[in-house]
């Protein structure tokens, strides 16, 4: 079993598509053990984000990233990580693949609805920012 650190974005929790989203998540086999409703500071997105941050485009994705309420979720499965950013689709929307979350849901690349952790050691680092270990439940 395998833990990953999703978050569904501003953008899609102002369409109401969390239980969408949450579905998706399901129907993959996966299980959401620990969930929150939060809105980020500019401080903790800048925090999260902070591997980005020489790029281009980290202001305007860190502003995207507050400018609503988020859910951060633990998902837990087998091979979790991967399988994830598999249902997860490209980073770029237009190159997502048909039946991915960001095919289905996501606007465009700086508005593609969701993250999810890329690697064992983000994984390990990204739940442990947002949950601790009685708020997940397996
Ligand atoms: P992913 O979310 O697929 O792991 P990255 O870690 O490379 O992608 O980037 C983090 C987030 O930064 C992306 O999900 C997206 O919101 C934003 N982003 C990445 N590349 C760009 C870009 N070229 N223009 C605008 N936003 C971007
Ligand atoms: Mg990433």
């Amino acid at each position: 079993m395998e833990r990953t650190l999703s978050i569904i974005k501003p953008d899609a929790t102002e369409r109401n598509i969390t239980g969408q989203i949450n579905s998706m998540i399901e129907n993959a086999g996966l299980r959401i053990v620990g969930q929150r409703r939060i809105w980020l500071t500019q401080k903790q997105a800048e925090e999260f984000y902070a591997e980005h941050k020489e790029k281009s485009f980290f202001p305007g994705m860190i502003q995207q990233m507050i400018s609503g309420p988020v859910v951060v979720q633990v998902l837990e499965g087998e091979n979790a990580i991967s399988l994830y950013r598999g249902i997860m689709g490209a980073t770029n929307p237009a190159a997502a693949e048909e039946g991915t979350i960001r095919k289905t849901f996501a606007l465009s690349i700086d508005r593609n609805s969701v993250h999810g952790s890329d690697s064992p050691e983000s994984a390990r680092r990204e739940i442990a920012f947002f949950f601790n270990h009685t708020e997940i439940v397996g």
